[in-house]
């Protein structure tokens, strides 16, 4: 058990007591306060006498306390398993949306704002910043638009871009959609998969419910042996959420009306302006250079695979038509990786239990920056709840709660609270993903208010014989995702719009992904591993209940498996960047039309359905006279519409600057403790609060370089 000071935390931990009503009526007081700030400052303020202090600051103090329940009352409709919770979280969530978008068009306060801008007082750097991009917001936001119909228009176009995003969000989370397949068609599916999946009754005797799921979906996907069953699969994955098409579809249109009422050329000019690349075609060139140095690559992979494919039909007497479609790419992928290269994720898998896997990648966080992470449980957690109730710390009784603090090299202070959610559940948020809670920031009182973040994952759940078992793939994502909430833990910034991950877009994938690099380095893999029949004698038994008298198994994991995991980093890495480079491509698309009546007339399905086929360079359903839009994959791309809009090429840019990083800084000792207090100290604690190239910059000790992300492809 830690001790005792570790176990008591200087600030009490949100709690999760919200009742559909409470919500909706603490985000109705919310935006009354805030609104009442703003009233404030314009009735006691004159452009003449504004000043930082009397405008900005009670702006900004408004906003960081508001923070600290809005992203609470949003989260309900993530994470709750009832109904009424996650509605009145997304109707909060609305309304807190339209109140922001009034507030950024309110001109009373942007003349303040604009007159404060204008005296340029002597300010510290993030307070210039904050004034800065405040300023501009507004400009965005319409107010350079004369007030009149123009300016209305726009108003309403934010308003309805807001409730479309809620609502294609929500209809993602509560897709409940499935197949009803035999045993026999499910042929392949790993056993411990089949056995967790929903019994048919009635006219469904015998068979089994597949949803669409991550835990379902994939290893069908990968070990399905029948083909048709593969693409019965995909194709209805991609028509799971079609009441979003609509929706999609006006999104991108609308987005188009109102960056040209601001006179931009396109949606695309007017996100990217402020981010790292600063114009489209800064990221239509990276994007078309990326493709053009992957495309042969992609040709020779599926040129193997098809080797493949072909040997696995004759092998089965059935007749080869010569083509790799879209269904068949994670099939062969993992059949080629198993058969060439010996590679067993099955087996890796059982290397890699959920909790001690965990522990392990916190232990590398201990090391690494100077934290400790203390899980609080039973008895703490009363001690801690503000309520005196341990239950109400946590949304469910599967989330897990620590609280981090620095180490005494690092000042032994705490740093804030984190949270795990593993496991998938009805209602709930189908990806893995960090959220912000509360961010950090400095009160009123020149006070630290520490964060809490938590991650959102969907791993398979435990049963008595085997604890969770994470895919290698499932160790990298969540090390990703661990990542961004580390980031959002030690960030230090004086105000919340700049805390943690609040960083432009294309920058804000770059720690992760630099992390990930841990996930591919055999003495991180070694100490990370744990064979889970060494963890209990029930797990024992039941591994060797399916071993078949094999010989028990090495505690941790062997380096020639860690060897030939590692030889498999970059097979067929060129057709999975081309997937990642149609996602960024189709995003680039329809956010850049030539004009307004070319997105009005955009056949966005079949533009979606068409550049895969073209990027990617597998065949889909087209090629099966099934038309070009036998699926739309553009509604459960929940990134496009959920904030990643004209910026999914940051997953890809900003993979330049974490290969930059890891192989300048870490590749020699990746847990070099003075490289890691530097990386932490220099850039994850920096949020947003100064231009992204600079902390880089101050980083590498010199601008950041492409060399090492084409190298690491094998693409220099
Ligand atoms: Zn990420």
């Amino acid at each position: 058990m830690a001790p005792e000071h570790l176990r008591r935390p200087p600030q009490a931990p949100p709690v999760f007591t919200a009742t559909a009503q409470s919500i909706i009526e603490d985000a109705k007081r919310l935006v009354a306060t805030s609104r009442k700030v703003q009233d404030d400052v314009v009735a006691n303020v004159t452009p003449e006498s504004a000043s930082f202090a009397s405008v900005l600051k009670p702006l900004a103090q408004d906003e960081n306390v508001m923070a600290l329940e809005s992203h609470i009352l949003g989260f309900y409709q993530a994470v709750s398993t009832e109904q009424q919770l996650r509605d009145a979280s997304s109707k909060a969530e609305e309304l807190m949306d339209e109140f922001f978008i009034e507030a950024a068009m309110r001109e009373d306060v942007f003349k303040l704002v604009d007159a404060v801008l204008q005296k340029n007082e002597s300010i510290d750097p993030e307070s210039r910043r904050l004034l800065e991009k405040e300023h501009k917001d507004y400009i965005r936001n319409g107010l350079g638009l004369p007030a009149g119909p123009k300016r209305d228009r726009f108003k309403e176009i934010k308003k309805r871009l807001s409730q479309i995003s809620i609502e294609f969000q929500k209809n993602l989370n509560e897709e409940n959609e499935g197949i009803w397949f035999t045993r026999e068609e499910l042929d392949g599916v790993p056993e411990d998969v089949l056995s967790g999946l929903k019994k048919g009754e009635g006219e469904n005797d015998g068979k089994l419910w597949l949803t669409f799921k991550y835990p379902d979906l994939f290893p069908t996907m990968k070990y399905a042996k029948n083909p048709e069953t593969r693409k019965k699969v995909m194709i209805q994955n991609e028509n799971k959420c079609n009441q979003n098409v609509p929706l999609f579809r006006e999104s991108i249109i609308l987005r188009d009306e109102a960056a040209r009422l601001l006179g931009y050329p396109n949606h695309a000019a007017f996100r990217i302006e402020d981010k790292m690349a600063k114009t489209p075609d800064t990221v239509n060139t990276f994007l078309g250079d990326l493709r053009s140095r992957l495309t042969a690559g992609g040709q020779k992979e599926i040129k193997e695979l098809l080797e493949f494919k072909k040997t696995d039909f004759e092998a089965r007497g059935e007749s080869f038509d010569g083509r790799y479609y879209l269904w068949d790419h994670r099939f062969y992928d993992r059949l080629m990786l198993e058969k060439n290269f010996s590679l067993d994720q099955q087996l890796i898998a059982e290397y890699f239990p959920l909790q001690t896997t965990i522990a392990g990648m916190l232990k590398i966080f201990e090391e690494l920056f100077g934290l400790v992470f203390v899980e609080i449980t039973g008895e703490d957690r009363q001690q801690v709840a503000p309520t005196g109730k341990g239950s109400d710390i946590v949304w469910h009784e599967d989330v897990q709660i620590f609280g981090v603090w620095n180490d005494e090299g690092e000042g032994s202070g705490f740093v804030g609270y984190l949270y795990l959610d593993l496991f998938p559940r009805p209602g709930k948020y189908g990806h893995a993903a960090n959220f912000n809670l509360q961010p950090g920031f400095i009160d009123a009182n020149g006070n630290r208010h520490y964060p809490a973040t938590a991650l959102v994952c969907n791993f398979t759940k435990p049963t008595p014989k085997k604890p969770s078992l994470l895919k290698h793939e499932e160790v990298v994502t969540l090390f990703h995702e661990l990542g961004h909430g580390i980031h959002d833990l030690v960030a230090q910034t004086t105000y919340s719009r700049f805390h943690g991950t609040n960083t432009v877009r294309d920058f804000v994938e770059a720690p992760s992904q630099m992390l990930e690099n841990w996930c591919w380095t055999p003495s991180q893999l070694k100490s990370l591993s744990k064979h889970y029949s060494t963890l209990s004698p029930e797990y024992l038994s039941g591994w060797q209940e399916q071993a078949e008298g094999k010989a028990p198994p090495a505690e941790q994991i062997p380096d020639e498996v860690i060897a030939n995991l590692i030889r498999t980093k970059h097979v067929n890495d060129a057709l999975f960047n081309l997937r990642q480079l149609h996602f960024g491509i189709f995003d680039m698309t329809v956010h850049q039309p030539a004009d307004h009546e070319a997105i009005q007339k955009l056949p966005i399905s079949a533009t979606y359905n068409k550049l895969r086929h073209e990027i990617t360079q597998m065949d889909g359903p087209e090629a099966l006279n099934m038309g070009e839009e036998w699926g739309h994959g553009e509604a459960t791309f929940g990134h496009l519409i959920g904030g990643y809009d004209a910026g999914y090429y940051g997953y890809l840019s900003s993979q330049v600057y974490s290969t930059d990083m890891f192989y300048t800084v870490f590749k020699a000792d990746p847990m070099n403790p003075t490289e890691g207090r530097r990386y932490r100290h220099q850039v994850l604690e920096k949020g947003g609060s100064q231009d992204e190239m600079t902390t880089l910059t101050e980083f590498l000790g010199r601008p950041p370089k492409t060399d090492a992300f084409y190298k690491d492809l094998g693409l220099a």
